[in-house]
């Protein structure tokens, strides 16, 4: 461990506020030497706020009047040097201050403990008992080319710098499988490993799935953690100290986990890697799977990414040779991938309700189905039972009085809900504008499909899955079960059913209206709607036992687009060839790198006015300055939003620039003082 050189002044990361100007760590005085990396609490200004000591020189000179450290967390081993590596780095690279950063990733406990408290957590873990003996698991026998890309990861293992691994590999075919005895290697070299997943919602079937594998090869109790932001704090506390201290030897969790502090990590898994839920939305807007990389690269360990339908930014990594490509091409147990039908909505005689979601043969298939016995999928990305209510007489529609958006029917408890800002009323009797009676629902969320189909197909169990039926706590660990246990007929759902989830028994999904997607302006909707439609037809046919082939039936009007034929073929090669040829044509990432500038302000004006003064300042001709324009839902709680597009082709030129803007940023918000907010986001998901 270094020892800060000037005993006396420490340098400490402290959450001052970017905004407010201080920016790098802070000098204080402290009687002891500290380490870098030990805990500390500090005051600033009237708080006292927890602290990290930051390796490097202090810049004040030892006379200046120092603050000085109000309490030391000695108890505690201090953060790594590599931990603070990642921190700087990932402050620096998404123009944060690296106190905001540490205070934000650090778990919120550890800001509210004294020194004592910490103390007893810490006693506290030492006296949990041990776990019940674990069985020795069954493995099953690697098909071949999960043994090859066993094999390359556990050869990298040994390597000096390591490559990192696209595991390409198709819905069904073992990618766990492959982490498992990743994982397992790397556990036996006594290495940590952490794994990273998209969603909480699939931490707890991660968990079970390693816990079954590895018990009893870590029977030491907290050996196996998750990470994730639905803990309590306090066991998230736990399980964070768990991993500080080495305990931990596997660690799965959302993104956040990805700054974990794990002093002998060996091994980063990232699933499902083209996730956009790895891509923080606020404060930092980091890319975990980004920052898995870094991570991995600083530290010279092997890091997996898996999909079966990677990010055009690892894509391109793997053609150009910079990441390692091993393929799964085939299912395991020989299912083979549903037969996609693109059902064409144009050839549906025009009298019957076109509109509809829910046409005849669409109907006919799940009728012919549900008599076999099987199990369907029906995915709609949008909840709520109609995105707006409409009034016939008057044209009022459901706006949100807030937002520029609808506000979304919910019928089981009779609410207009804004899904933007929350704002949320009971549906009125009569419309507000007119006192017409008849007003009526347009269109359709899962809660209206669900409510159809169980009419249309009466006897059929139909279970709805979205973010509504989910709220509570336990209730979809208990729909899953259903689904799991065949007590269900037929799923309806969100994206949110389209992840990982290994159902056994679906033969039959079917997407009734994916075509919003083909005609946004994100330049990211079309890779997004492919990887979701890949996923979702995924979740098909996992069993190979079944006797009628399994099938994904997309209802499109659009059925010779490119991205529907190559669904068809299950060709995300061919798919990421055009959209790459398409992407470079355009100058768009991965061949170009961007930055937003965001603004909200009361008004237009004023947002638009702070964007044009800082592509003022901004001087750089490798650097390009769209003009600003409003966000794709400008209006949220009375706050508009603008956002100005920064585009470079190289990365460095990007960041230099960024680099020396953002301090005057800060200056120039100073003279806007209309903007609430502004904010830098690197690498943006959603344009
Ligand atoms: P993916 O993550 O690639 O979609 P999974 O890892 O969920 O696929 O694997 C699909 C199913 O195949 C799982 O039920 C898993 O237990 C099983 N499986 C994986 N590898 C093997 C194997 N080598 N032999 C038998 N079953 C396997
Ligand atoms: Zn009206
Ligand atoms: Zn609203």
């Amino acid at each position: 461990m270094v020892e800060n050189p000037v005993a006396g002044v420490v340098r400490v990361a402290v959450d001052a506020p970017q905004h407010s100007g201080l920016n790098g760590p802070l000098d204080y005085a402290s009687e002891q030497a500290l380490a870098s990396g030990s805990l500390v609490r500090v005051p600033l200004g009237k708080r006292e706020l927890l602290g990290v000591v930051w390796p490097g020189d202090a810049v004040s000179e030892p006379e200046v009047a120092l603050r000085p450290v109000a309490a030391v967390f000695s108890v505690l081993p201090p953060l790594g040097a590599d931990w603070c590596r990642l921190l700087d780095f990932a402050a620096g690279y998404y123009q944060r201050s690296v106190g905001e950063l540490a205070s934000a990733v650090l778990p919120p406990q550890l800001r509210e403990l004294s020194p004592d408290q910490l103390a007893a957590r810490l006693r506290k873990l030492e006296k949990k008992p041990a776990k019940a003996a674990a069985t020795k698991p069954v493995k099953p026998e690697l098909a071949p080319e999960q043994a090859q890309a066993v094999a390359r990861i556990e050869a990298q293992l040994g390597e000096a710098a390591p490559k990192p691994v696209l595991l390409f590999g198709v819905t069904g075919s073992g990618k766990t499988e492959v982490y498992l005895r990743a994982a397992e290697a790397a556990l036996a070299a006594g290495r940590q490993v952490l794994v990273l997943v998209p969603e909480i919602n699939l931490t707890p079937q991660l968990e079970a799935r390693f816990t079954e594998r590895f018990a009893a090869l870590l029977p030491e109790p907290l050996a196996i953690v998750s990470l994730h932001s639905a803990l309590t704090p306090a066991q998230r506390l736990q399980n964070w100290l768990a991993a500080h201290l080495g305990r931990a030897r596997l660690v799965l969790g959302t993104r956040l986990a990805v700054f974990a502090s794990m002093p002998e990590l060996g091994l980063i898994v990232v699933d499902e890697e083209h996730d956009p839920s790895y891509k923080q939305q606020d404060g930092a807007r980091y890319s975990a799977r980004d920052l898995a990389v870094w991570r991995a690269h600083d530290l010279k360990v092997p890091v997996v990414l898996g999909s079966a339908t990677p990010s055009l930014e690892s894509w391109q990594h793997a053609e150009s040779g910079r990441y390692e490509r091993l393929t799964l091409a085939a299912r395991i147990g020989g299912g083979a991938l549903p037969r996609v039908k693109l059902f064409d909505m144009k050839a549906l005689p025009p009298s019957a309700g076109v509109t509809t979601a829910l046409t005849a043969p669409l109907l006919a298939e799940l009728k012919a189905r549900l008599a076999r016995g099987e199990q369907s999928l029906v995915f709609l990305n949008r909840r709520g039972y109609a995105p707006v209510l409409h009034c016939g007489e008057c044209q009022w529609k459901s706006d949100c009085p807030h937002c520029s958006a609808w506000r979304v029917f919910h019928k089981r408890d009779r609410t207009l809900r804004c899904h933007h800002c929350g704002f949320t009323e009971r549906v009125p009797q009569a419309c507000p504008n007119c006192g017409n009676h008849d007003i009526a629902p347009i269109g359709r969320g899962t809660e209206r499909l669900e409510e159809q189909l169980a009419e249309a197909l009466p006897g059929a169990r139909v279970l709805r899955i979205d973010a509504d039926s989910t709220r509570r706590k336990g209730e979809l660990e208990a729909q899953l079960k259903a689904v799991h246990d065949g007590e269900v007929d037929i799923l309806v759902g969100t994206q949110m059913i389209t992840k990982g989830h290994d159902f056994r028994r679906i033969r039959f999904v079917a997407a009734v209206n994916p075509d919003g997607a083909l005609f946004s302006s994100d330049f990211r909707a079309p890779e997004r709607l492919f990887a979701l439609l890949m996923q979702a037809g995924g979740r098909a046919g996992r069993d190979a036992a079944g006797e009628s082939p399994s099938e994904m039936w997309v209802q499109t009007w659009h059925r010779e687009h490119a991205l529907y034929q190559a669904l068809a073929r299950h060709d995300y090669v061919r798919f990421a060839r055009d959209q790459l040829a398409e992407r470079q044509s355009a100058g768009l990432p991965p061949f170009a790198h961007l930055a937003l500038l965001r603004a909200e302000a009361r008004t237009v004006e004023a947002a638009k006015a702070f964007l044009a003064a800082a592509a003022d300042l901004m001087q750089d001709d490798g650097v390009l300055v769209y003009p600003p324009v409003p966000h794709a839902v400008a209006r949220v709680a009375d706050v508009e939003r603008m956002q100005m597009l920064m585009e470079a082709s190289q990365r460095g030129r990007l960041q230099a620039c960024l680099r020396a803007w953002v301090p005057e940023l800060i200056a120039l918000k100073r003279e806007h003082k209309a903007v609430l907010r502004w904010a830098v986001d690197v690498d943006p998901l959603a344009i």
